[in-house]
Formats: structure tokens, C-alpha cells, sequence
């Protein structure tokens, strides 16, 4: 099938990616309204085109236009008139038709084991499928991505809007991998690859800022200001600062796991000692708690949690962030981890507002980069954020 956004208008590699604009061509526009219109849908209560028109700022001719479009591609189903409406003419209300088409979502953030589903429009699972790393890098890896992929697509029940990918790593705008050394990838362009074998639309991003784009569309974030940070074998953040994803000039943004926190002889896989990494990646963490008592533990967690918080605060204070989102397993962060990590932030800063900085554990549990990867396809090709 072809890309549901016109081709004129879809950008490279997601729609909410800071530092890009879109020049205002017709095609464009038309692109814009379609976006504004379906925002006003998506996740929301079914509405009539007057409501529409009144909620977008758009004309009642130009939404009805937008409608008629979005029930041609089945983005938009008509549900009859509201219920209980029984003066004059009742307008029809129209809604997202979240089953007629599927998103393909990747994450390859694990060291065994790459994962991936089909998801419909409204971020349900459909079905899912994984296949082994087998230790496999390089182009090897790549082929193991494409095989998923594929497998996936023979698995979907609808026409497919795109391919999402979150992967670790450093990841440009354009979707191509700077660095990724446990997959052993430098400046792979994996979106080429991915579209080339599958002729679908892909976007792939570092899997941190996959995981806090799915907060903000499925889970319970504020674009406004929103921080996830990642707690797995390594440590990253994505951040979401003014209703954009910050990536940085090299795309680094976020990349807090080694900040030097002690000078204690710990190393880290970078290389260097004393990053917050080498002290509180979960095989770290699961470390510090071997073998000791339920009181012993609980230290041991508030002492980590405050390490956390030491690196976070700074992050916070400078960027105005309220809402700290914590992603990784909860038997260790959800409990003293998070309450310290929260205490040294707020100990730690001065935000001159009667608002706290909250940290909370993600509502999207494991599959957060899988919801945040179809979040991008959602965004690429539709405009919704
Ligand atoms: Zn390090």
C-alpha cells in the first residue's frame, strides 16, 4: 500500500523531532489539517464536524473536506448521531477507526532478544513475535531486524502505516545509527534498510526517546516537560522539553549514564570509572543487593536512588522539568530507589514553584519502546503527538 501521508509532505523521520520545519506547500496544508483534525479525534470522544470545526479553528467546509478525506483512507468511521438527540437535524459523529489499519513496533533494546508486535492505530497489541540475537552484529543484526519485521508484517490483519524501531545507541535525526556498539552498528542507516526490504515507512530512534514519546501519546506524560530515564543494562534518558523531543547536536541528548558520580575505582563499560552507569544499571543494582537482608537492601536502594537523583537534579533545574518518568524493573526502582532519587532532586534544587518535581515509575511497563516506536509512526505519518 502506499504511505498514507501525501509524499510531499511526509518529513524523513518522525513529525515532532526538534529543530525541523515544514514549508507551507498546498500539500502541506492540506497534511496539516488532516493532522489538526484527527488530533482533535484520536483518543477522544467521537465528535460531530461542527464540534470539529469549532475545536480546530478550522472552516466547517474545510473540516467536512478533511472528514470526507480521512473516511476515504478509513482513518475515520461515521457512528450515527449523538444518542439522546432529538431536536432538528442530529449530526453525525465520526471517530478514529483505530482497527482498519495495523503499526509494526521493534525494540531491540535487549541483549538476547529481539522483540516486536502489531499494533492497531489505538496502541492495542495485536500479536507479537521475537527472534534470538544469537549473539549476531554488524550486518548480521541487521538482517535479524529485517527477518522480524517481515514476520511481523505476514502477521498483521490490516493495511500497515509504518515500521517503528527503537534501538540503543546513538541515533540521528534521519534515522540512521550513529553508534550502537552492542549491536556493533556505526553509522548504519537502518531506515533505509528497513524501507528498502519491506517498502514500508520506518522510523527508528534511540530507544529512550521511543520510550518517553510512548508516555506522552499512550501513557499519562505532558509534552510540556517530561523526562523518562531508562534503567536497564545501560542508562539513558529521552526528554520531551517545550513539545519537542530534544536530541542534541549530535543526537546525544539524554545520554546520562556517564556523568562521573564518585571517585571510586568502579569501571564502566565506556571505559572509565565512577560513571552513575557502573552504579546503577540493573545488573550493578542486582549486585549491590545480593545476599542481603530486607533492611540491608532498602539501603542499599535509597543510596542508589540518591545517586540517581544527584545527576537528575541539575538535568531538572536546567530545563524546568516537573515530571520524572522511571523505566526499567520495578522490584528494584519502585520503592526506595524512587523515593530517594525523588528526595535528592527536590533537596537538591530550587524550581521557584510551589510545584514539586515528581518521579513516577511509567505506566506502560516492559513494552514502552514498543508503544513509543508506533507513537513515532503515529506522528511521521499521521501528525498526531
Ligand atoms: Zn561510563
Amino acid at each position: 500500500m502506499t504511505s498514507i501521508a501525501s509524499s510531499t509532505g511526509r518529513r524523513a523521520n518522525g513529525a515532532r523531532l526538534a529543530g525541523e520545519s515544514s514549508k507551507l506547500l498546498p500539500a502541506n496544508v492540506r497534511q496539516l489539517h488532516r493532522s489538526l483534525v484527527l488530533q482533535e479525534l484520536y483518543k477522544k470522544d467521537p465528535a460531530s464536524r461542527a464540534d470539529l470545526a469549532r475545536a480546530t479553528g478550522l472552516t466547517r467546509v474545510t473540516v467536512s473536506d478533511v472528514v470526507n478525506d480521512l473516511i476515504d483512507r478509513e482513518l475515520v468511521e461515521e457512528i450515527g448521531p449523538r444518542p439522546g438527540t432529538r431536536v432538528g437535524k442530529p449530526a453525525t459523529l465520526v471517530t478514529v477507526k483505530y482497527e482498519a489499519h495495523n503499526i509494526i513496533c521493534l525494540e531491540l533494546s535487549d541483549e538476547t532478544e529481539l522483540r516486536g508486535a502489531v499494533l492497531s492505530l489505538g496502541g492495542e497489541i495485536l500479536s507479537r513475535d521475537s527472534v534470538q540475537l544469537e549473539g549476531q552484529r554488524g550486518e548480521a543484526a541487521v538482517a535479524k531486524v529485517i527477518s522480524l519485521a517481515r514476520s511481523l508484517v505476514e502477521k498483521a490483519n490490516a493495511p500497515i502505516i509504518g515500521i517503528g524501531v527503537g534501538t540503543p545507541g546513538v541515533v540521528n535525526a534521519h534515522g540512521v545509527v550513529r553508534n550502537a556498539p552492542n549491536l556493533g552498528w556505526r553509522d548504519l542507516n537502518l531506515t533505509a534498510a528497513i524501507t528498502a526490504a519491506l517498502e514500508l515507512p520506518a522510523y527508528v530512534a534511540n530507544d529512550a526517546d521511543t520510550a518517553v514519546l510512548a508516555e506522552n501519546t499512550f501513557g499519562e506524560g505532558d509534552g510540556a516537560g517530561l523526562m523518562m530515564v531508562q534503567i536497564s543494562h545501560g542508562v539513558g534518558a529521552g526528554i520531551l522539553c517545550d513539545g519537542n523531543l530534544l536530541r542534541g547536536a549530535e543526537g546525544t541528548a539524554g545520554e546520562i549514564g556517564h556523568v562521573k558520580i564518585s571517585d571510586e575505582n568502579v569501571p564502566c563499560p565506556c571505559g572509565r570509572t565512577g560513571c552513575l552507569e557502573a552504579f546503577v544499571a540493573t545488573p550493578r543494582l542486582r549486585a549491590r543487593i545480593n545476599g542481603k537482608d530486607a533492611a540491608q537492601t532498602a539501603q542499599e536502594l535509597t543510596i542508589a536512588g540518591q545517586q540517581l537523583g544527584q545527576v537528575l537534579a541539575p538535568i531538572t533545574q536546567a530545563l524546568g522539568l516537573y515530571d520524572v518518568v522511571l523505566f526499567g524493573p520495578t522490584e528494584l526502582l519502585d520503592g526506595e530507589f524512587l523515593k530517594a532519587a525523588e528526595e535528592t532532586v527536590n533537596t537538591t534544587t530550587s524550581h521557584f514553584s510551589d510545584r514539586p518535581v515528581v518521579l513516577r515509575m511509567s505506566a506502560l511497563g516492559r513494552d514502552g519502546v514498543l508503544f513509543g516506536a508506533a507513537a513515532h509512526v503515529l506522528g511521521g505519518e499521521l501528525g498526531l503527538s
